[in-house]
């Protein structure tokens, strides 16, 4: 579910026509529905609440201020991965203490600085890091709260690029060194054992992998805590998927349906660390045609949002609906939509059945909230796209386009050029 759709021929975000906010912020710009991002982290805070929980969003998906102010302000937490998401999460106001910290390679200045922040717990992928926690704790004379996060080895059945908890995978620990490593931390004196983790990929549509990795975590939870260790949280990561294309993903509640049987009476508090699925459906880009030109036997609509404002479809070939702002009746033809980017891989759709487009008439990518700017480059020299955040018949801009000051702004001239 989402608020952007059609009244009539004009494409709205909520209450606005997107066709007035693209001529008044300019393009390529992304549009952000104010409704939709908080009723899809309501989804999910309703879903789990018959326990104690927290929902935390996953920043690196939209890290933009305006969206984490928005989940701070309803009691959201954040799943960060790196300093740079720390620092943004609390200067949204987000708890540290609603805080969880992944990643495989946490650097000794990053644990400092969540330790001294006071986080929720790490996320631990690795022995060597377990070990580089308890030092550094040590050093601060502080305990850090930790979970490790566990690989269950489970095929989540995505694009491999983002699949995380199959063996081959970097991610997590491997199930059958868990207890061993678990027991390792318990006996560092600055390390307290208070969780465990896994995420097993992203862009997953179906209950079954969840279920699954699930069931597995849970054999291993309940032997920890007949070992006499004390897991309090139990951390079941993110990776619900969202319709692009044709995909019918569960509902945030059929699958917390799903797992809290699982559960079932277990005393913990449950931690979820959903990206995609709250702020994908919530973003749109929006693009101007700017050419029109006929290959041999191909035609290319190339418009200026590149593979620098919007990677996915480079990257992962991903698929996103592109469909006029303001609906004409044109017959259908077959292109490439491409953008500026001087490289073959800069496009947002290929072969695409798409109503013939006029130059200066605007496009608008769907399901762009998500991975979308927070990928984004200034490659070829383009500044950052504009961000506006609509509520209603309210438009604010949350980002302003970048400039080309910006582009050099750090960049600094060795003294024998000068
Ligand atoms: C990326 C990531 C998420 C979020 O994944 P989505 O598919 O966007 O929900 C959650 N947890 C961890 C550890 C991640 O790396």
């Amino acid at each position: 579910m989402h608020f952007f759709n059609y009244k009539g021929n004009e494409l709205y975000a909520e209450d606005l026509p997107v066709r007035l906010l693209a001529e008044k912020y300019g393009t390529p710009l992304y549009i952000y529905s104010y409704k939709t991002l908080l009723r899809h982290f309501r989804a999910y805070d309703e879903a789990y609440k018959s326990y104690p929980h927290v929902v935390c969003y996953a920043v690196k998906a939209n890290t933009s201020r305006a969206v984490l102010r928005l989940l701070a302000k309803n009691g959201g937490g954040a799943d960060i991965v790196s300093g740079g998401e720390l620092f943004r999460a609390m200067n949204a106001g987000i708890s540290p203490k609603k805080i969880v910290y992944a990643g495989v390679g946490k650097t000794e200045h990053e644990i400092r600085y969540a330790l001294k922040a006071g986080i929720m717990m790490f996320n631990v992928e690795s022995e060597q890091e377990l070990l580089e926690i308890d030092r550094v704790a040590s050093d601060m004379k502080v305990r850090a709260p930790i979970a490790l996060r566990i690989n269950p080895n489970i095929d989540p059945k995505t694009h491999p690029y983002i699949s995380t908890g199959m063996k081959k995978n970097k991610f997590g620990i491997p199930i059958q060194n868990a207890i061993e490593n678990y027991r390792l931390a318990a006996g560092l004196k600055n390390i307290e054992v208070v969780g465990i983790h896994k995420h097993i990929g992203s862009q997953i549509t179906e209950v079954s992998p969840f279920v699954d990795a699930l069931k597995r975590i849970l054999v291993l939870l309940d032997e920890l805590n007949s070992r006499q260790f004390n897991i309090r949280y139990l951390d079941i990561g993110g990776g619900l998927g969202i319709p692009y294309l044709d995909e019918k993903p569960p509902r945030p509640s059929e699958l917390a349906r799903n797992l809290l049987t699982l559960i079932n009476k277990r005393k913990i508090t449950l931690v979820m660390e959903p990206g995609r699925s709250i702020v994908g459906n919530a973003g749109i880009l929006v693009t101007k045609t700017l050419y029109l030109k006929k290959g041999t036997g191909k035609n290319f609509i190339i418009v200026d949002a590149g593979m620098n404002d919007l990677m996915r479809p480079s990257l992962y070939d991903a698929y996103h609906h592109i469909i006029p702002v303001v609906k004409n009746r044109r017959a259908y033809i077959k292109a490439d939509i491409v953008g500026p980017i001087c490289e073959s891989g800069d496009f947002l759709a290929k072969d695409r059945k798409i109503q013939n487009v006029n130059q200066g008439e605007y496009l608008s990518v769907m399901s762009a909230g998500a991975y979308g700017i927070s990928m984004s480059s200034n490659y070829n020299s383009r500044p950052t796209a504009a961000e506006v955040m609509v509520n209603g018949k309210r438009h604010s801009i949350i980002r302003e386009r970048g400039t080309y000051e910006d582009l050099i702004k750090d960049e600094r001239v060795p003294s024998y050029l000068r």
